[in-house]
């Protein structure tokens, strides 16, 4: 399976490599990839459980970002999992994954670092890098992911931080934050949710924002920066009550409503 699947990619990382060539590209090697990890439980949070990260398989996909298609051109999979180890250390034998008799599933230690993305991007990277250059890289930018893929490669390669990601820390960060016990009317129980549906909210705002902004600015970056203090002026008005003429002339997801008692100056 292994070996058919490493072979698959291979091709595809080839005719990527002609695909460009096809194009006039005088480079043909390469490529914008786009990856991430994923683990089979999550990794902290996990309850107490373990001293342990709580995952224990982790997969890393890379594909590519030329075409449509997002094809998946490397791929690393880890496992700590090993019956036949639990089954010795069950019977109290202190026992070290693929130096055991029998049948070791593992490829890591019980011990090793699970959520190591930088050391699995850099494996898929060299991959890659085996039959193509990684150009770009879109990955979650918080992680050292990022290193991962430049240990990997001799040039330079650009990094993206993918809105996926962005919008969940930004989620995130609302729900931890404490806010004043006024800030959301109704009984106790009843204001953790408040405050998720705040954060959803704020998420779907900025969201919109910051997508609207790259369209109308057709994603130059220094114009984005410079209309965004004025956006953010906007969203905070508009939550609190002021939605009117700031939005309608700043804001690019809120058109201002009629009723709004704010009046820009
Ligand atoms: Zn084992
Ligand atoms: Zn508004």
């Amino acid at each position: 399976m292994v070996a058919l699947n490493e072979k698959d990619m291979h091709d595809i990382r080839e005719k990527i490599k002609q695909d460009n060539r096809l194009c006039g590209l005088k480079d043909g090697t390469k490529v914008n990839v786009e990856g991430d990890t994923c683990y089979n439980n999550p990794l902290f949070n996990s309850g107490g459980h373990t001293p342990f990260q709580g995952g224990t398989i982790e997969v890393t996909t890379m594909c590519e970002n030329n075409t449509r298609s997002k094809r998946i051109i490397g791929v690393h999979v880890a496992n700590k999992l090993c019956m036949v180890a639990s089954r010795l250390r069950n019977q109290g034998i202190a026992v070290d994954c693929q130096n055991h008799d029998g049948k070791c599933t593992a490829n890591m230690s019980e011990t090793g670092v699970i959520g190591n993305e930088e050391k699995w991007n850099e494996q898929v990277a060299r991959k890659i890098n085996t039959d193509l250059n990684i150009a770009s890289f879109t990955g979650d930018g918080d992680s050292k992911g990022h290193s991962g893929v430049d240990k990997a490669q001799v040039q330079q390669t650009v990094h993206f931080k993918d809105l996926g990601h962005l919008d969940n820390s930004l989620k995130r960060a609302i729900n931890k934050a404490q806010f004043s016990s006024g800030m959301f009317a109704g009984p106790a129980s009843k204001r953790a949710n408040f405050q998720n549906r705040f954060a959803l909210s704020i998420r779907a705002r900025c969201m919109s924002e910051l997508t609207r902004a790259h369209k109308k600015y057709k994603g130059n970056i220094k114009e984005i920066k410079n209309h965004m203090p004025k956006v953010i002026s906007s969203i905070i008005l508009c939550y609190k009550g002021y939605c009117g003429a700031y939005c309608s002339k700043h804001s690019l997801a809120c058109r201002g409503s009629a009723g709004g008692k704010y009046k820009a100056k």
